[in-house]
């Protein structure tokens, strides 16, 4: 358990699936606060940003004027751990079609890419640097990781495919990791305050 006064995890809030991610934390016993708006920033130890749809995200960062925050926090070095739509968000580029982005990791990332007959599976990747086992990873209307910057790092994989990668501070993942019971993930990013 976090010693009381611990700074809490922020999970972005703006849409998608950020409940699941709380949910998560408290069953590790780790501190969050929703993010909903630039002030929320305040003493966060770092920050999810869920999966959801990331065209509506984005009209919420230009309306709340998300996007700056975000930049700085990553720029302090603190941790973010972005989630399918998060990753899209995070990435240098996103493409199908291309898409407004922060550009905190480098990474070109193709939306909505395993195609509509596999909108959704459950897969099973290695994280051979998180875990001995394979981990059942979620994906729902994922994207794929279709180039990967220097000096990133590929800590997943499923179907030979780059599904969870590191630079720095920045975690992304293409899957849901709080939609299963395994807790690796999200463990891995809190030791990473
Ligand atoms: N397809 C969504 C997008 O492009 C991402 C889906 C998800 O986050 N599960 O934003």
């Amino acid at each position: 358990m976090a010693p009381p006064n611990a700074h809490p995890f922020g999970i972005l809030a703006v849409q998608g699936d950020f409940e699941m991610h709380a949910r998560m934390l408290s069953r590790i016993g780790a501190p969050w606060k929703l993010v909903k708006r630039a002030a929320d920033f305040d003493g966060i130890a770092g920050l999810i940003m869920p999966g959801g749809e990331s065209t509506t995200m984005l009209k919420f960062f230009a309306e709340e004027g998300l996007g700056q925050p975000v930049k700085d926090f990553v720029g302090r070095g603190q941790p973010v751990f972005g989630t399918c739509a998060g990753a899209i968000l995070l990435a240098t580029e996103a493409t199908n079609p291309p898409q407004e982005s922060l550009g905190l990791l480098d990474i070109t990332i193709e939306r909505n890419a395993y195609g509509r007959q596999v909108d959704s599976s459950v897969r099973r990747g290695e994280c051979p640097e998180l875990s001995d086992h394979p981990i059942q990873m979620v994906f729902i209307r994922a994207p794929i990781i279709r180039r990967v910057g220097e000096g990133v790092r590929v800590l997943g994989r499923a179907d030979g495919l780059p599904v969870l990668v590191q630079k720095g501070n920045v975690i992304a993942s293409t899957f849901h990791p709080e939609l299963t019971d395994d807790e690796t993930i999200h463990r891995y990013f809190l030791l990473q305050r």
